[in-house]
């Protein structure tokens, strides 16, 4: 028998069939029973295979299930706690993989019921694609899990999810939900926010052509792109969730762009040239720490 027996996974896209194709790889659990609210999706996962089963309601997906795991939208996390409530096992440990902590304990929170074990967690882990398709086992591997357990958790529950996580490949970071908010509003939150934002002004700019962005996007252009193709629904709600973080890092980010922006009217080569020289040594850091390819073009092949 595995540490936690049945797992459930709530939510069969990107994240969630990833990590069920993971559990699978590590034998990480007897058995994994999927749901999805779209059933579309469930067919669509069944005939993937990814999981042992996928069931037809979220109630009988946690019944008996050791460990559930929500992967579903940050704003649908609430919801579905309180539909499966009744039906978690006592000593079960409910998680979730939410791009977004304060909010998701604020919504899910309130529904635990007494002897279940609510530990939320965040992969930093993605692509920009989404669906059950889109999954696969490596998502993890080399990445950071961030574990944001509440004030006395239980050590031992959260020690089994740290155990499953670096199962599924990961490298495991516990920290404080406001704080998790706020170092992702700058690692990702605001980069999203900047690309979609530089993908939809390069789209209305009236004097080049959607055809010229587009032939010349390998100019930098194009690596906007790849992040401003991510899913709206599960951007809109990392908006909507996580606006104390976001609105205090971009009124910095707005602070700063207007020191460049004077650099560059003032023609201020110094100031430019050493604001450009600091940032090229963050990227080396994280190459250095394997959390990107130093390969030329990051990486991809011509074609891609
Ligand atoms: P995804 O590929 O769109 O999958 C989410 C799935 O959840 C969809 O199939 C969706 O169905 C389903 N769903 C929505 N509401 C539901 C409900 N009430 N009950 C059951 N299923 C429901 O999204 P994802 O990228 O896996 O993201 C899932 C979570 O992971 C989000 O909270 C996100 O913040 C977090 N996350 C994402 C990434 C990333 O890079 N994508 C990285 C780390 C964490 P419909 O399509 O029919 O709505």
């Amino acid at each position: 028998m595995t540490a936690f027996g049945k797992i459930a996974i709530i939510g069969l896209g990107l994240i969630g069939s990833s990590i069920a194709h993971a559990a699978r790889r590590g034998l990480l659990a007897d058995e994994v029973v999927g749901f999805d609210a779209s059933a579309d999706v469930r067919t669509r996962a069944a005939a993937l295979g990814f999981c042992d089963a996928v069931a037809e309601d979220a109630a009988s997906a946690v019944t008996d299930a050791g460990l559930v795991i929500l992967c579903v939208p940050v704003g649908a996390c609430g919801a579905v706690a309180k539909e499966i409530a009744p039906h978690l096992k006592p000593g079960a440990i409910l998680s979730d993989v939410g791009s977004v902590k304060g909010a998701v304990i604020g919504d899910v929170g309130p529904h635990v019921p007494d002897g279940v074990h609510f530990i939320p967690a965040h992969p930093i882990a993605g692509t920009e694609f989404s669906g059950p398709e889109a999954g696969f086992a490596s998502l993890f591997d080399g990445r950071w899990a961030i574990l944001t357990p509440l004030p006395g958790a239980d050590a031992a529950a959260v020690e089994r999810l740290k155990a499953f996580w670096q199962g599924l490949g990961s490298n495991v970071d516990v920290m404080d939900p406001s704080h998790h908010d706020l170092v992702l509003a700058i690692t990702s939150h605001l980069p999203h926010l900047i690309a979609y934002n530089i993908v939809g002004t390069a789209h209305d700019l009236e004097k080049v052509t959607e055809g010229e962005v587009i032939k010349y996007s390998a100019g930098g252009f194009r690596d906007f792109t790849r992040i401003a193709a991510s899913d709206p629904t599960m951007w809109r709600d990392v908006f909507l969730n996580n606006r104390e973080a976001v609105m205090d890092v971009l009124g910095r980010f707005n602070e700063d762009l207007a020191v460049l922006q004077r650099a560059i009217r003032d023609g201020d080569g110094d100031k430019l040239f050493d604001f450009f020289t600091r940032t090229r040594a963050i990227r080396r850091a994280i190459i250095e720490l394997g959390q990107e390819s130093a390969a030329p073009n990051f990486g991809r092949d011509s074609k891609s």
